[in-house]
This record gives C-alpha cells, structure tokens and sequence, in this order.
C-alpha cells in the first residue's frame, strides 16, 4: 500500500490549486451573486484540460484518470465552496466520460470538441416529475423509432446546466424509455441538444446554493434526434446511466474534501487569533474538540474518496475492481462527504460568531452549497444507503424488484 502521490499528480494538483486560488476564489461571490460562472474562467479552464478532463484526447479532452481528475476536483471544492464551478466541472467530467467512451463517431467529433473548450456544455438529464430515485417505476419520457431518427417525448427535471446548455449549446445525456415491457432493461441513451430546439421548453428554479450553474427542467415534444444521438447500444442506457454517476459521486466526494478542508481553514485562522475571556478562541477544548472531531472526518471522507479513486481506475485498467466495487466506494463517499462538509461548515459558522451569518465569509455559500448533494444531486442518501446495503444482504433485500 502507498499513500503518496505520483510527481505526475502533484504538478497537477498544483497547476489546479495555483489557477483556482489565483482566478476562482476571488471571484465566489461575485459568482454566487451574478449568478452565472464568467466565460472567461470557463474559457481558462478549457486551456488547462479542466473541461471534461477524463474525455479522449482525440477529441480536445485530457483523458486524465480518475485519481487526477478527483485531484482537480478536490482544488476546485477549495477555491469555490459555493460548489457551483466544482458542480459544472464535475458534471461535464461524469458525463463527458460516458460521452466519449459510448457515443459515435459523429456526437463526439460535433459536441465534445467544443464541451472540452468551454464553447458548449455537458449534462445529464435522468429524474423525471415522477420520482429520480426510482427512475425504472417513474419514468414517462419514451423515445421511438421513425425511419432512421428517434423521437423523443417527455420530461426532465431538476436538471443542472440548463441555461448554460441553452445558450452555449451542447447536449444533455438523456435516459428514455426504448423498451417499455423491459424495465430497467428498455431504457437508452440519447444525447439531446437543448439549444434552438422548437420542440423543447425549458424551465428553471430558483435554487437555495450553487448559484453559479442553473438547475431546471426541459419538456420535449417530437424532438427529433439523427440515429448517431444514441449513445452506445440500445436499451443499455440504465447501465451507461449507473456507470456515470459512480464517476460523479467520487467527484463529489472529492470536490467535497476540498470544500471542508478550505472551510476548516478558515475556523483555523480565526480561532487562531479571535479572543474571548482573554484567551484566543482556539485554547478552549469546547473549540478544540470539535476541531479534531472535524479533522478526523475530513481525514477519513479523503480516504475513502481517493480509494473510490483508485477503484474505478482499477476497474478502467481491467484489473480485478468490478462495477459493484465502483459502485459501493463511490456511494460510500457520496453518503459521507457532503455530511461531513456540511458539518464542518456549521461550526465554523458557530466559531466565526454573528460573522458566520453574514456574506463577509464565504462560509453561508458553502452551506447553502454543500445541501444539493446531502439532498440529492446524483442520487440520495437513503439510495446511497440502499446500494451499500444491497452489497451487504444481496438483491433479495432491495426495497424493490
Ligand atoms: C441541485 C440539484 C441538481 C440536480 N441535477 C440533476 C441533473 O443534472 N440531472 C438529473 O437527472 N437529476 C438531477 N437532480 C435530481 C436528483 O437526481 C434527484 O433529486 C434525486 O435522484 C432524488 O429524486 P427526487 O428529487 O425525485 O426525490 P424522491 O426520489 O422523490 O425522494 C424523496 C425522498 O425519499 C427518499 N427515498 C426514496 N426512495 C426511498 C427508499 N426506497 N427508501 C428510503 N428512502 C427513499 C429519498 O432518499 C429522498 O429523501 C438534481 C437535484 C438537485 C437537488
């Protein structure tokens, strides 16, 4: 076993950390605020490989791993914890992977080019106004042949990047039905572009965090898609969906390591050299205690995280690690790190006092952040939970057939 980083993954570590702390932090607010991620960052990101870094290299991405790619995002989670920079480049990192790996000649060559530039964008459009987390039972959308296209009816919702799909361009992953008497067997992949569509409506909501990416919805009445819009075999869609969202919750977790660490230290300096009763803060054991507490859960979110890391890297290099290994590491570190930086976000709250409620600190943006994924942004914590006990008591025991 070696903990160490390769001299690889530290340059690159540093490339990320020196461009996030230099163009990003300072700019959170300003983020949060406007409510949009400024071109020119995104543009910036494009040259440093950050847009759909894990994407081939023949069609403008890094094909970084996902060690490296974790790495970036852990960068990102530290420069802006309002997650909304972190969100778009693990969005398109997630799902500009399944785009590469499974989509034709044709989608790759027309959308990843620009999506790895900042041109365009990358997302996925699974949960429906029915019910995300048991898509199989809620899902309507249903795509059809006609002649050598698909048309494609129905509606999704709760989607991120809709505005920045809709101006930009760009295509959505899209999950419909291609075999509705198959269950999870008969749904497939489509890659829908959302921009200048006549037969798409969008919708958006006024979110709580993450102010910087839209989250919304789309109806599609007779979208009608070229057969190269489908990604990968048909009615494998449900697999293809579950392999990117193991990749997103590792990105996730490590976005969210980033996010806790640049939190705690923040509490850090200022326990530091805040006073109270004569004494800095940080001298009392009520303040100590927690601190560690705080550290030791940060530690192990790490941990766990970059060990979902390596998993699914094992797994891409066909060495031993399986989808159900990738898939319990990657829930573990979903189910956990969000909790965890949420914790450690309220304290430090609690320590920086009435400051902790002002947008002084950017501690309100992490919180506000930080509860899209404990609610469930790429799954719940309860569908977290049921993956990790469906590993322990076998398929027999899933709430469901
Ligand atoms: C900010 C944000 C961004 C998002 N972006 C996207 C996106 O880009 N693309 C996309 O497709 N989706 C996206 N989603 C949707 C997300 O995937 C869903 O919210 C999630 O899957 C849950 O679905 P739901 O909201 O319909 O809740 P429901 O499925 O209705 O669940 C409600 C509650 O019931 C619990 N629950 C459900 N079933 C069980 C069970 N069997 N046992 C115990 N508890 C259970 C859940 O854990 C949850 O707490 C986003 C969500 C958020 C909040």
């Amino acid at each position: 076993m070696d903990f160490s980083w390769t001299d690889e993954q530290e340059i690159w570590r540093k490339t990320v950390r020196d461009f996030a702390q230099k163009k990003i932090k300072p700019r959170v607010r300003e983020i949060d605020t406007n409510k949009k991620i400024p071109k020119e960052i995104i543009k910036e990101m494009g040259k440093l490989g950050l847009l759909a870094p894990t994407a081939s290299q023949k069609y403008g991405g890094s094909g970084v791993d996902w060690t490296m790619a974790s790495i970036a995002a852990e960068e990102l989670g530290r420069a802006d914890i309002s997650l909304a920079v972190p969100v778009l480049y693990l969005v398109e990192a997630a799902w500009g992977f399944i785009l590469s790996q499974y989509g034709t000649d044709e989608v790759k060559s027309e959308y990843l080019p620009k999506i790895t530039s900042g041109e365009a964008f990358c997302g996925i459009a699974v949960t429906e106004p029915e019910g995300g987390s048991d898509i199989v039972g809620a899902a309507k959308t249903t795509a059809m042949k006609k002649g050598k296209n698909w048309i494609l009816n129905g509606e999704k919702i709760f989607i991120s990047g809709i505005t920045e799909s809709s101006n930009w361009g760009g295509v959505h992953l899209t999950l419909a039905r291609t075999d509705p008497s198959k269950a999870h067997k008969g749904f497939s992949f489509f890659a829908v572009p959302l921009k200048d569509n006549q037969n798409i409506e969008t919708t958006l909501f006024e979110d709580m965090g993450r102010m910087g990416i839209s989250t919304g919805g789309f109806k599609m009445d007779n979208v009608e898609l070229p057969k190269y819009h489908l990604i990968g075999k048909l009615d494998r869609g449900f697999y293809y969906a579950m392999e990117g969202f193991s990749a997103a919750r590792i990105l996730i977790g490590a976005t969210c390591v980033g996010a806790s660490e640049a939190a705690l230290d923040l509490g850090i300096d200022h326990i530091k050299t805040r006073n109270a009763f004569g004494r800095p803060l940080g001298s009392f054991e009520g303040i100590q205690f927690p601190l560690a507490e705080h550290y030791c859960n940060i530690d192990a979110i790490k941990l766990q995280t970059y060990r979902a890391a390596w998993t699914i890297d094992k797994m891409y290099r066909g060495k031993k690690c399986t989808h159900h290994d990738v898939a319990i590491a990657a829930a573990i570190s979903k189910l956990r790190a969000p909790i965890y930086a949420f914790g450690v976000m309220n304290e430090v709250a609690d320590w920086l006092g009435a400051l902790g409620y002002t947008k002084e600190y950017p501690i309100e943006m992490g919180i506000r952040g930080v509860r899209s994924y404990s609610i469930g942004a790429e799954g719940t914590m309860n569908i977290m939970r049921i993956i990790i006990s469906r590993e322990l008591l076998g398929k027999k025991f899933l709430p469901y057939k």
